[in-house]
Parts: structure tokens; C-alpha cells; sequence
């Protein structure tokens, strides 16, 4: 079956998604660093950054299809008032029937994605993290909250800037180091924000504080 076809099938009105875990934790990264919150990991993506440090969740196939009904109440019963909805990819799947769900039952509902897909869902905060190996949507520039780049090498700060320059003056602006070139690139950051003084640097502080 052609990806665009599996994607259209996917998005189709649902009443499970693949899940490859949930979990009550601390969110770790960009703007809403140190909050507690209930992530959701879809499964599901087909961008191939080569340094994904989630590639297990690249096969849906490989994550059960869980009832939406069975998420929310499980979100419910963890007393989070915050849902973070991450991946693999969330926007391969229609978002609408988990994320009204969750915000009836008086949830906040974050995403994180890649943006590579149409966004959809109803959200309190949308983080746009755009991958160099499958192209963004116009839409995330306008609707997203918060850009989050992740730097690499040293070609990433004039990608990131490239971005930058697309989102509505609003937009919160994160650079966060690739977990296994941190040492390499983190003075580069460092330095780039000192001169860049809109930019603000995100840490994967779950990774240090060795929680999920
Ligand atoms: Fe991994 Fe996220 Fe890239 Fe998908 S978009 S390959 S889950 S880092």
C-alpha cells in the first residue's frame, strides 16, 4: 500500500490509536520544563531522523491499538492536569476524538511533533520540532507555540534561524542539544544564544534526572 494511501487510512475517524506507552513523569524539555504531566507515545513515524532516540516507535505495527476511551480515563485517574501527546509522529493519526476527549474531562493537552503531517486535534499548547529528513506544513509556523530545534552539527544554527524567521512573532524559540553530541555542541549553543538573545535553550532534564 502507498504511504500517502496507509496515512489517509490511518487518519480515518478512530476509536483507538497505537500506543507504545503512557506514562505519569515530568516534562523534561522547552518551555514547560520541570511540570509535571501524563505523556502519551503514539506509535507511528516515518520521518528517519537518524539520531531518534524513540526508533522503536517507528513501527505502529508494532504497538497495540488502544481504546481512546480507555487513554482518557486512564489520563483522568493519573490527577495530572497536563497531557503531553508525543511520538513517533502523533499527527499520522486524526487527534480530534483523544485530545476533546481529554479537554472535556478539563485536561491541558500538549503536542510535541515534527509537523511533517496536517495538524489535527484541539490543543493548549502545540511544540513544532522540525526535522531536516521530512519537510514541515505551513500551518505549524502560524498555529504552533513553541519551535524546538535540535542541534546536530553546526549547519543546525542557520537551519534553526531559517525557521525562526517563519514563525509568528508570538513563538517561544528553543535550541536543544542532540543527547549524544551535547558535549560537542553545547558550548556552540551557548554561544549562540549569548549573541541570539530571542533563543533559549532547552535541556533534556528527564535524561539527567534518569527518569522516563
Ligand atoms: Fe524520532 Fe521524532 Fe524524528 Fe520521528 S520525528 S524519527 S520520533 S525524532
Amino acid at each position: 500500500m502507498k504511504v500517502s494511501t496507509l496515512v489517509e487510512e490511518r487518519r480515518l475517524a478512530r476509536t483507538t490509536l497505537p500506543i507504545m506507552e503512557a506514562f505519569h513523569t515530568i516534562q523534561g524539555e522547552g518551555y514547560h520544563t520541570g511540570t509535571p504531566a501524563y505523556f502519551i507515545r503514539t506509535g507511528g513515524c516515518d520521518v528517519g531522523c537518524h539520531w531518534c532516540d524513540v526508533k522503536e516507535s517507528w513501527d505502529s505495527s508494532k504497538h497495540p491499538e488502544t481504546d481512546i476511551a480507555q487513554l482518557i480515563a486512564n489520563a483522568r485517574a493519573c490527577e495530572s492536569p497536563l497531557v503531553v501527546i508525543t511520538g513517533g509522529e502523533p499527527m499520522m493519526y486524526d487527534m480530534a476524538p483523544l485530545t476533546t476527549g481529554l479537554r472535556e474531562n478539563g485536561l491541558n493537552v500538549h503536542l510535541e511533533t515534527s509537523g511533517a503531517y496536517e495538524l489535527t486535534g484541539d490543543w493548549d499548547w502545540i511544540c513544532f520540532s522540525p526535522k531536516k529528513f521530512k519537510a514541515p506544513l505551513q500551518e505549524y509556523y502560524e498555529r504552533s507555540h513553541e519551535l524546538k530545534v535540535i542541534i546536530y552539527n553546526r549547519s543546525d544554527f542557520q537551519w534553526a534561524q531559517d525557521h525562526a524567521f517563519k514563525m509568528h512573532a508570538d513563538a517561544k524559540l528553543f535550541l536543544q542539544p542532540e543527547w549524544s553530541k551535547a558535549d560537542e555542541v553545547m558550548p556552540l549553543i551557548v554561544q549562540f544564544v549569548k549573541e541570539n538573545p530571542v533563543w533559549r535553550i532547552s535541556l533534556q532534564t528527564h535524561k539527567f534526572l534518569n527518569i522516563p
